[in-house]
């Protein structure tokens, strides 16, 4: 299978409707936001090839709250949560609607929604906006953020994931943001540029949790020291974890999967991501 051929299938199958893939992408960098590489291309040729969204539903990796919550205005503001970046990622604007009826059906979806569930105060975080703003351009698909729930464990929020699935045929993507390698400590700043630079751990971790999303292993995923002795480092916080286990939980049984961007940088980042639909 060549990369996006399925994601072409999709678009060339008639009368179909379209439900919408669950993905997670690894956005690694935030300089990949306005850098035209070999990720932010990926992202972009995605984006152009997925069936039109009705709108997206986000769950990145910056986003870490006490229960589950989901933006709820109208116009999301920007949040531009990294320091000594150039000046010309402070500047980057991503003026994508909001979606409060999104929000709603998406806490609702999965039982929680309350007063304190609907968020007015976050946005967009860089986990979000870098990704989509090379997918999704012209910023005009509505996009809501759901948060990581970070006093539950790695099965709850695959549990989570799944029962997002149903959004899937209403025309939403859900997009998991975060990376499956991601130890900032270890990072090896002269290689964050250089695909291919990933130190063995990086690569057993990432090549193992692979084995586990192609396979179907989710028991593995969410216990995921027992995949692979690498675990500890290659996972040492798991915010950047469990996006991923958004996507695999909204995934189905009959969905391909499509692996993408599969490299390390800098030792201890990888950027692989899935597509399953
Ligand atoms: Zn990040």
């Amino acid at each position: 299978m060549t990369a996006y051929s399925v994601i072409r299938d999709w678009m060339a199958a008639p009368k179909r409707e379209a439900v919408m893939p669950a993905v997670f992408v690894g956005h690694g960098s935030p300089m990949n936001g306005i850098e035209q590489n070999t990720f932010s291309d990926a992202w972009a040729r995605l984006g152009s090839e997925l069936p039109r969204p009705r709108g997206i539903l986000c769950v990145s990796a910056h986003w870490l709250t006490h229960g589950t919550k989901a933006t709820a205005m109208p116009t999301p503001r920007m949040i531009y949560d990294f320091s000594g970046f150039p000046a010309e990622l402070y500047e980057v604007d991503y003026p994508a609607p909001g979606d409060p009826g999104l929000a709603e059906l998406a806490l609702e979806t999965l039982n929680v929604l309350g007063p304190d569930a609907l968020d007015h105060d976050w946005g967009l975080d860089h986990g979000a906006w870098t990704v989509l703003r090379r997918m999704f351009p012209e910023a005009s698909i509505p996009v809501v953020q759901l948060s990581i729930d970070w006093d539950q464990g790695a099965e709850y929020h695959l549990n989570l994931g799944k029962q997002l699935a149903t959004l899937r045929d209403r025309g939403i993507l859900i997009v998991g943001s975060g990376n499956v390698v991601h130890n900032l400590g270890r990072v090896d700043f002269s290689t964050i540029d250089k695909p291919g630079s990933g130190y063995e751990w990086t690569l057993d971790f990432d090549g193992a949790v692979k084995k586990a999303v192609l396979s179907g292993d989710d028991d593995g995923l969410i216990h995921r020291e027992r995949l692979s002795g690498g675990a500890k480092l290659a996972v040492p916080s798991p915010d950047h974890y469990y996006p991923l286990l958004y996507a695999v939980g909204a995934r189905r049984s009959s969905d391909d999967v499509l692996v993408f961007n599969e490299s390390a940088v800098g030792g201890s980042l990888t950027m692989t991501s899935y597509a399953f639909g």
